[in-house]
C-alpha cells in the first residue's frame, strides 16, 4: 500500500483520537485486521473479536488501532481512534484510500459467476495494464477494503468482485469502488433467504450501479431472465452492454462449440465485426463471463488479440472447475466451492457434451436456501432425474430429499451418504477407473475439499 498519515485515518474514519495523539503525524505502510498480520507501521482493525487482539496486534508492530471500545495495552505510544462501528469505518478508510489512485474500476456482483468472471476481466486487462483484482473470494464489506488497501502507485486498474446477502451491501461497496464499468453476471436464487423473492435479488444487484461513474457502463447477459428487460428500462440512466446468444443485442454470442472436459470455442459479433475466442474451461456457462470481458476489453480499448489471449490464458481461482486426474485414470472436475440450485445446474449440464464416460455425480448440500432448502433439493433431484447421468452419490442432510426425489424419477444407481468421509469409500465400491469422469459439487461448508484431496491421494 502507499504510506498514509495517521491523522487522514482519523478524518476519514471520523474517528476520536485517544493515547499519544502527537503521533497523527506518523505514518501507516501497512493496513489489517488480523493481530498475526501486524508488521512495524500497522494500523490494526479490530472487528468484533479482536477487541481480544490489540496487545497482540501492538506487539507486533502495530502503531494505531482502530477499535470500538477501550482497550488497555502496555505500550503508551500507541494512537488508538474510537469510532462507533469499526466496519463502517473501515470502508469509509477504503473510500479515502482509494480517491488517491486515479485509475479506472471494474465492479461484479451476480448470483453466481462472480469469481470466474473476475478471473477472466483480470487477465484480459491484465494483457495490457497493470491490474489489481479480488483475490479468491475476499468480496464482502471487510474483503473489498482489504483489497483496495492493496492499490499500489503502479496499478493501473481495479478489478473488484461484491458479494452480498442483504440490501444495501452492494451499495456500500460500490460506493467505495466508483467503478466504470458495473458487471451483473445472473440473477438466481442465492441468498433468497434474506431478499425474499428473485424481485428482490434484482434490486439488491442493481445497487451496483449506485457507485456507477457518470459515463459508465453496465454489462448484462440479455439472456438472464430477470436482467433482460434491464436493458429498456435503465436506458436513460445509464450506459447499457448487452450480450445475448439469442436475441439482438450489442454483442451477439455465436458458433458456440463445446469441445467436453478440454474447453469451449466461440464467436461474437459487434458492430458488425466478428472475432473467435477459446476458453480452456469447460462449461457453457462461460462463455457468458468470458463475454463481460470480452465487453470490458473493448470499453477499455485493449487490442483485440490481447482480449483473445485474455481469454485462452485465464486461470480460474481453487476448487472452480478444477480438472485432474486420478491414478486410476479417472478425471475429475472439482467444482466444489459454491453450489446455488443455478450454480448446480450450470456445472451438472457441463456433462451433457460428454459421451464417451460413465458420468458420476458426488454432490452435498446447498446452503443459505432458508424456508425453501427442502424444496429446491427435490428439484434438484428431480432435474438430475432427466440428464443422461449413470450414478449419483448424494451427501449431507439435505441431500436426502434431492436423493429421494431422484429414485422415484430415476432408476439409476444413486447413494445417499450421510457424512462426507464416506465418499472414498463408496467411489471404491463402486470400482471408479480410466473410463468415469467425477463431477464435485457442494456448498464450501460441505468442506468437500478435504475430502477430494484424500481421494487424490487414495485413488
Ligand atoms: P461466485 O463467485 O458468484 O460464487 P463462481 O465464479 O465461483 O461464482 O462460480 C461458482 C459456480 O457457479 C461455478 O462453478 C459454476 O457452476 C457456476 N457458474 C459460474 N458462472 C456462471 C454463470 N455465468 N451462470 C451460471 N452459473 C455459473
Amino acid at each position: 500500500m502507499r504510506d498514509i498519515l495517521i491523522s487522514d485515518v482519523v478524518c476519514a474514519t471520523n474517528g476520536k483520537v485517544d493515547g499519544n495523539s502527537s503521533n497523527t503525524d506518523d505514518y501507516i505502510s501497512n493496513i489489517t485486521t488480523n493481530s498475526k498480520e501486524c508488521i512495524k507501521g500497522s494500523l490494526f482493525i479490530a472487528i468484533r473479536g479482536g477487541h481480544n487482539f490489540v496487545q497482540e496486534a501492538v506487539d507486533n508492530g502495530a502503531i494505531c488501532c482502530l477499535v470500538e471500545k477501550k482497550v488497555d495495552v502496555a505500550d503508551e505510544n500507541v494512537t488508538f481512534i474510537y469510532t462507533e462501528d469499526t466496519v463502517e469505518a473501515m470502508l469509509s478508510l477504503a473510500t479515502f484510500y482509494r480517491s488517491l489512485f486515479n485509475i479506472p474500476a471494474v465492479a461484479i456482483t451476480g448470483s453466481s459467476g462472480k469469481t470466474s468472471t473476475k478471473d477472466i476481466v483480470a487477465s484480459v486487462l491484465g494483457e495490457q495494464y497493470n491490474v489489481l483484482k479480488t483475490e479468491g473470494n475476499f468480496n464482502n464489506e471487510i474483503g473489498v477494503p482489504m483489497t483496495i488497501f492493496n492499490l499500489r502507485s503502479d496499478h493501473e486498474m481495479l478489478v473488484i468482485e461484491m458479494g452480498m446477502n442483504h440490501f444495501g451491501e452492494i451499495e456500500k461497496l460500490v460506493d467505495v469502488v466508483k467503478p466504470d464499468v458495473a458487471i451483473i453476471t445472473n440473477i438466481g436464487v442465492a441468498h433468497i433467504e434474506h431478499l425474499g423473492s428473485k424481485e428482490g435479488i434484482l434490486k439488491a444487484k442493481l445497487e451496483i450501479t449506485s457507485g456507477l461513474k457518470s459515463k459508465g457502463t453496465l454489462i448484462i447477459n440479455k439472456d438472464d431472465e430477470m436482467l433482460g428487460n434491464i436493458a429498456n428500462e435503465k436506458k436513460s440512466e445509464f450506459e447499457i452492454m448487452t450480450f445475448s446468444k439469442k436475441s439482438v443485442a450489442d454483442y451477439k454470442v455465436k458458433n458456440v462449440n463445446i469441445k467436453g472436459v478440454e474447453g469451449i470455442t466461440f464467436d461474437v459479433e459487434n458492430n458488425g465485426d466478428t472475432n473467435s475466442y477459446q476458453i480452456n474451461y469447460p462449461g457453457e456457462f462461460m462463455v457468458s463471463n468470458a463475454v463481460c470481458a470480452i465487453i470490458c476489453g473493448d470499453y477499455f480499448d485493449i487490442d483485440q488479440n490481447k482480449i483473445i489471449d485474455g481469454i485462452k490464458n485465464f486461470t480460474l481461482s481453487k476448487n472452480r472447475l478444477e480438472r485432474f486426474y486420478l491414478k486410476t485414470g479417472a478425471t475429475v472436475i472439482n467444482d466444489a466451492y459454491n453450489a446455488s440450485p443455478d450454480a448446480m445446474h450450470s456445472s451438472i449440464t457441463i456433462l451433457d457434451d460428454i459421451n464417451d464416460k460413465r458420468k458420476i455425480l458426488v454432490l452435498g448440500d446447498m446452503f443459505e436456501l432458508g424456508e425453501e432448502s427442502a424444496f429446491m433439493h427435490k428439484e434438484l433431484g428431480k432435474f438430475i432425474a432427466t440428464k443422461k447421468v449413470d450414478i449419483v452419490i448424494f451427501c449431507g442432510e439435505m441431500m436426502k430429499n434431492a436423493y429421494s426425489t431422484y429414485n422415484s424419477y430415476s432408476e439409476n444407481q444413486a447413494y445417499h451418504l450421510e457424512n462426507i468421509w464416506e465418499i472414498s469409500h463408496c467411489l471404491e465400491e463402486i470400482d471408479i477407473n480410466k473410463n468415469d469422469i467425477i463431477l464435485f459439487k457442494a456448498s464450501n461448508g460441505m468442506k468437500f475439499k478435504e475430502v477430494i484431496n484424500e481421494i487424490k491421494v487414495k485413488m
